[in-house]
């Protein structure tokens, strides 16, 4: 199947931000039309007009560009098989809705919605009694011609079984008893999702259907309308569903209460969409044959099949996703890495600091742009020291207060007077200080870094935050640091 050319799609509904369960859907039906050589259609499913979200479709195809997910058919690209909005194709819903009455799998229904609501209030559960489903030809066209309002519904057999092979679930069957004459057309004209969708899947040649494993059990009422057109049935591959750990340590469907889950979101809070692509590429998807974690978009093309996909929940771990974006933050060019780091620090730190040296400092140690605000306060703050004999103490250095208290005294003076400010200058001059009294340079460093920083944490060692902070402000928490201890 590998050299076959897929064509797979993908259909979302404009109904708000992109959660990143839709970004997953987006990726793997692109990766696996792209590691066939195949096409990836974009059609935006807007029927149901009661949820529409002004700007959604923005946000989506923003994404998608900001992602590096290119379409071949879709909205604004165009295509010859588009309009790719639905909403713009109504007469073409009609016209296959028609025509599955004419062949006997669909019926006019002009139930009225109090008879609706009655039915539904008898029985809550029982769904459509099939009212309509056998008005002779002379009612129905009488109806039509007194301009009676009606939706179409599906015919769905009253015995037997409908059967699917799901790509990644396997044998998906449901009894037909249990299936409702679903709508098709509603009254407003507008399809419904359960036959638009296939109409277009048909109509745009999409060979594989990947989407979210909620509609699993639907899919055996799709399957009954591609056998009733006679179309061939396409490839279903349903996705594992996203989970998120709670704080009791139990897993759920990935929502708000585990943190961000749009990817507009996740940008905001400093990750990379590089990183979240990356990541998200393994939520639910496996590579053969080796533990690489890190790919590119072109890596995954090449690599990608439905084989990988793993049908068990997968699990969104907001600490891996850390992990990955560290690691692209790590192996962003300097300029992209500037132009992301220097504006935040400048908005923590004013211009009172060098925050090109900062940035530079803080570029193989931040795992999110995010992290920068609480990374670098200590530099525009001279914070609050809690504990400063545990802060001080430190036994690899051999190092107390009272012995880091001594050595500010001692190089207080050195640091006044020098001239020097930079980092290499610094470290010989700490360091010569440590060898002419005959202690470890570590006992120099470890004393003036935290009398400097005022926490334990820092990211770069003491030359280098007396660089970031200057003279007068090292000299000034020297100070404070010997006044304190
Ligand atoms: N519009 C549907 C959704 O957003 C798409 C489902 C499908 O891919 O068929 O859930």
């Amino acid at each position: 199947m590998e050299n076959t050319p897929i064509c797979s799609r993908f259909a979302p509904s404009p109904t708000g931000y992109m959660h990143i369960g839709n970004l997953r859907t987006a990726l793997y039906a692109y990766l696996l039309s792209r590691s066939t050589g195949g096409k990836f259609i974009v059609r935006i499913e807007d029927t149901d007009r009661e949820r529409l979200v002004e700007g959604a479709v923005d946000v989506i195809l923003g994404t998608l560009k900001v992602t590096g997910l290119d379409y071949d058919e879709g909205p604004v690209v165009g295509g010859p098989n588009g309009p790719y909005t639905q909403s713009e194709r109504k007469p073409i819903y009609r016209e296959y809705a028609e025509k599955l009455v004419s062949l006997g799998h669909a019926y006019y229904c002009f139930c009225t919605p109090e008879r609706l609501a009655e039915l539904h209030e008898e029985n809550e559960n029982g769904g459509y009694d099939r009212h309509c489903r056998n008005l002779p030809a002379d009612v129905v066209k009488a109806n039509l011609e007194a301009g009676i309002p009606y939706v179409i519904r599906q015919k769905i057999p009253l015995e037997g079984t409908t059967s699917y092979t799901d790509e990644v679930f396997g044998e998906i069957s449901m009894e037909n008893k249990e299936m409702q004459d679903q709508i098709l057309l509603k009254a407003d004209g507008y399809p419904t999702y359960n036959f638009a969708h296939v109409v277009d899947d048909y109509l745009m040649g999409v060979t594989h259907v990947v989407r979210g494993s909620e509609y699993l059990t639907s899919t055996p009422k799709y399957v009954l309308l591609y056998d009733a057109f006679g179309w061939e049935r396409p490839h279903y591959c349903h996705l594992p569903l996203l989970m998120g750990k709670d704080a009791d340590g139990k897993i759920s469907k990935l929502s708000k209460r585990h943190g961000a889950v749009s990817f507009q979101d996740l940008v905001k809070n400093g990750y990379l969409p590089e990183a979240i692509v990356n990541y998200i590429a393994l939520l639910g998807w496996c590579p053969k044959n080796t533990n690489q974690e890190i790919f590119s978009l072109e890596e995954l093309k090449g690599l990608f099949g439905i084989e990988g996909i793993n049908k068990s929940p997968a699990v969104f771990d907001y600490e891996k996703l850390r992990w990955f974006n560290s690691e692209y933050i790590k192996a962003l060019p300097d300029d992209r890495y500037n132009a992301l780091a220097v504006p935040a620090l400048k908005k923590v730190c004013g211009d009172n600091v060098d925050v090109y040296k900062l940035a530079e400092l803080l570029h193989s140690r931040l795992a999110c742009f995010g992290d920068i605000p609480e990374t670098v306060r200590f530099i525009n703050e001279r914070l609050p020291m809690e504990d400063p004999a545990s802060l001080y103490a430190n036994k690899k250095n051999k190092t107390t207060a009272e012995s880091c208290k001594a050595v500010l005294n001692d190089v207080l003076p050195m640091l006044e007077l020098t001239e020097a400010w930079d980092n290499d200058s610094l470290f010989e001059l700490l360091k010569g200080y440590a060898e002419g009294i005959g202690i470890k340079a570590g006992a120099v460093m470890w004393a003036v870094r935290i009398a400097v920083a005022r926490q334990a944490v820092t990211p770069g060692g003491a030359t280098e935050l007396m660089t970031v902070l200057g003279k007068n402000e090292t000299v000034q928490r020297i100070k404070l640091a010997i006044s304190e201890l």
